[in-house]
């Protein structure tokens, strides 16, 4: 058992109010199962932004580290630099901005920045840092990356004295979607970006690697030219919901999220729960109050919504509204529930599972928003 995430006494037992509990073993089940999808020559590119999606990044990069995956990607060079500082070898690659004050890091550190246009790659040049550099070009999702159609600005990255181009990039808007439409502009974004590569290449560049796929281009399009998958998501063994997808492997859920329960007492019928009265009990209900709440990542507008969480490996369904620090539970038909009894929010308990896709639907949103954003004082235990 291990704590990356508060600085608390040594002693202090983790499993005290509430916490993540992180499988290491479906990480390395999903990240070879991942690996064994991708064509010949094309590697996976671990995105352990965020803190690996609420994972603990370090533990997770180191992990994966050892297990042989070599390139890994972050959104920001703070992320970059407590990687390298913790020890990780591997290739680093900063998807974010970085403000060019800040270059000397990303030297120093031996991280890859991606680059989002012609400008910023010569503030970056103007630097006088060495940095090593991958191309982002917009295909068509218009969130960053260079215009495809701007050839001279992105043939002049190659020439500029302190950028190292070691790869090119894109980035797909809907490839989580099997609509028609959307598979049409998929794969229009796929051949936008092997035409510049190729057109690049027959100009004498040297593009390096190139890579297009997240977790769902992976899952939905053959790409048997690129040389990494930046795959995010689905290391962490699910999907951020439920569409279908046309590759759809078997991944083991990395996280469980897991609360004490701090009391239990019974109320009687016309009481009611939580702030603001929203639910009043029709009869007489044991109630149990977790030690767990919006502070801690638990969406608060989850509240009214036929959430439920595990108690003894049976649902108790969430009461009124949610707190900060604490929920409450209906625990009438679960015998025996006592304070310090343990409920799951998410992952298994008994025969019965919360699925992180199913916990991110109540709140109207995707798994990746729920993971990334589970609270950092929750300690996460490896095991
Ligand atoms: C976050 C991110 C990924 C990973 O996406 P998943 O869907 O979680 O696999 C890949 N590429 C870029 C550019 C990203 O920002």
């Amino acid at each position: 058992m291990s704590n990356d995430t508060l600085n608390s006494p040594p002693e202090l037992y983790l499993k005290g109010r509430a916490w993540v509990e992180i499988d290491l073993l479906a990480l390395e089940h999903n990240a070879q199962t991942l690996q064994s999808l991708l064509p010949q020559g094309c590697q996976l590119m671990a995105v352990v932004k965020a803190d690996a999606y609420g994972h603990g990044a370090i533990h997770i990069a180191k992990h994966l580290e050892a297990m042989g995956i070599k390139a890994f990607a972050v959104a920001t060079v703070s992320e970059g630099v407590s990687l390298r500082q913790s020890g990780l070898l591997s290739d680093i690659l900063i998807m974010n901005y970085t403000h060019p004050q800040n270059a000397v890091f990303l030297e120093k550190y031996g991280l890859m920045q991606l680059i989002v246009d012609g400008e910023y790659a010569k503030a970056l040049n103007d630097s006088g840092y060495e940095i090593f550099v991958h191309i982002s070009l917009d295909t068509g999702m218009h969130r960053e990356g260079i215009d495809i159609s701007k050839t001279e600005e992105i043939e002049s990255i190659f020439s500029m004295k302190n950028l190292k181009v070691e790869g090119i990039s894109t980035h797909f808007s809907s490839s989580d979607s099997l609509v028609q439409e959307d598979i049409d502009i998929t794969m229009r974004q796929l051949s936008l970006f092997y035409d510049t590569v190729d057109s690049l290449v027959s100009k004498g560049y040297d593009v390096g690697k190139l890579h297009s796929q997240a977790t769902y281009g992976l899952l939905n399009y053959d790409d048997d030219r690129s040389h990494f998958a930046r795959i995010g998501i689905a290391l962490y063994g699910v999907m951020s919901h439920d569409d279908k997808t046309r590759l759809s492997p078997k991944l083991k859920p990395v996280l469980s999220l897991r609360a004490n329960i701090a009391q239990v007492r019974w109320i009687e019928a016309g009481e009611s729960v939580s702030y603001g009265r929203t639910f009043v009990a029709d009869k007489r209900i044991k109630l149990a109050t977790v030690c767990v709440g919006y502070a801690d990542g638990i969406p608060r507008n989850m509240s009214g919504k036929d959430a439920t969480c595990l108690v003894h490996g049976k649902r108790a369904p969430i009461l009124g509204r949610i707190c900060m620090d604490l929920l409450m539970i209906d625990v009438s038909d679960i015998d025996n529930v006592v304070a310090g009894d343990v409920a799951t929010l998410i992952g298994n308990d008994g025969d019965d599972e919360i699925r992180c896709e199913d916990f991110a639907l109540l709140s109207d949103t995707i798994t990746n928003e729920i993971l990334s954003r589970l609270g950092s004082r929750l300690p996460r235990i490896y095991i």
